[in-house]
């Protein structure tokens, strides 16, 4: 993936690397033979998922420890998917959400810029957008925020872009749809604690964990009622920022992509498609809408594959679900 001739080895931080997404990509990492720190503070994240890679426990909000495990390696890039993500909480508790994912971020870039480390990838998401006006997104699409999470992230967006100018720094954010899926060899996958996404409870309510699947709204104005989302597979993610990490080789400056399969499907459809995958019946109660859900979203993808030269490969409903369905029943963390 990151190989070029020769066989270089990068020496790559990955901040929040023992969470759902950092934990895939560390394991692709360590695969290609780079040499990976994992910096975490394990409040979400599972010891047990970084694998070989060394693990540094601390918080982005600890700037002292921060700059120290910069200090240890000449890291050639840093990977920051260190965050909180949840919308309800963040609407909860907004401090709480400025204060890691802008704060911890900004003692993140100081410490980079003290040990000179220029180039960042950042996990950024489509909640940046705010509520769609148009059924596919592109990057050109307003950037309106309506959650807490989301304007945390494009704070850190907009940090990037001044750094850019003030330091050099060299960044891309990857704004990512619904990550979804677990790894091939089922050791690593989605547990959180308490589980609020789609399709990890879709997979609860099969294995009968919990009574039924909870719907979020049927009356929203898509073709069966329910919410319509962009389901990107977890290793289309990690190809994802392999290819930024090699594109920011080539340019610098500051960079902004979707990462989204490009289909959209509406939780009906998700339900219905797990239901053939794992031969169960899952039960559903429909409720009201959530706070802060847009009926749709779907991302253009055009522009990450035109620039970076990505393409999902494995984000079909089918392999995200079966993917899926394997590490929920038999999770190793
Ligand atoms: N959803 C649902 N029941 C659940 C969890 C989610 O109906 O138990 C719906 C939710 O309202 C949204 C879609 O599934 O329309 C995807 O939600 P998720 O939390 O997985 O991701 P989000 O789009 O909020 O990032």
């Amino acid at each position: 993936m990151l190989r070029v001739p020769g066989g270089l080895c990068l020496n790559i931080l990955v901040c929040g690397g023992a969470g759902y997404i950092g934990a895939h990509m560390v394991k692709r990492l360590l695969q290609e033979g780079h040499e990976v720190v994992v910096l975490d503070n394990l409040s979400t994240g599972h010891r047990e998922a970084v694998g070989d890679a060394s693990l540094v426990v601390a918080d982005l909000l600890d700037a002292e420890k921060v700059e120290r495990t910069l200090r240890t390696t000449a890291f050639d890039a840093v990977l920051h998917f260190a965050a909180m993500s949840i919308v309800a909480d963040s609407m909860r508790d907004p401090y709480a959400y400025h204060q890691n994912n802008v704060v911890g971020t900004l003692n993140l870039l100081r410490a980079m810029r003290t040990v000179r480390v220029d180039k960042l990838i950042f996990s950024s998401t489509a909640a940046v957008y705010g509520m769609p006006r148009q059924h596919v997104l592109d990057e050109q699409h307003p950037v309106e925020p309506i959650n807490p999470y989301g304007a945390t992230k494009l704070a850190v967006e907009r940090l990037l872009e001044d750094a850019s100018r003030a330091y050099g720094l060299s960044s891309v954010s990857l704004r990512y749809f619904n990550a979804a899926g677990a790894d091939q060899e089922g050791e690593l996958g989605e547990s959180h604690q308490p589980e609020t996404h789609l399709i990890p409870n879709i997979l609860r309510s099969a294995l009968g964990m919990d009574p039924a699947l909870r719907i979020f709204g049927s009356d929203y104005p898509t073709p069966d009622g329910t919410c319509v989302r962009d389901y990107i597979h977890v290793d289309d993610l990690v190809d994802g920022h392999a290819c930024a990490l090699r594109y920011l080789d080539r340019n610098a400056g500051v960079f902004r992509f979707n990462l989204g399969s490009g289909e959209g499907y509406s939780v009906a459809q998700v339900l219905e498609a797990a239901r053939r995958v794992t031969g169960r019946p899952i039960s559903v109660e429909v409720e009201a809408r959530r706070a802060g859900d847009p009926a749709t979203l779907v991302a253009s993808r055009e522009l990450a594959g035109r620039e970076l030269g990505w393409e999902p490969r494995k984000s079909d409903l089918d392999s995200i679900l079966s993917s899926a369905w394997r590490w929920h029943c038999k999770p190793r963390y």
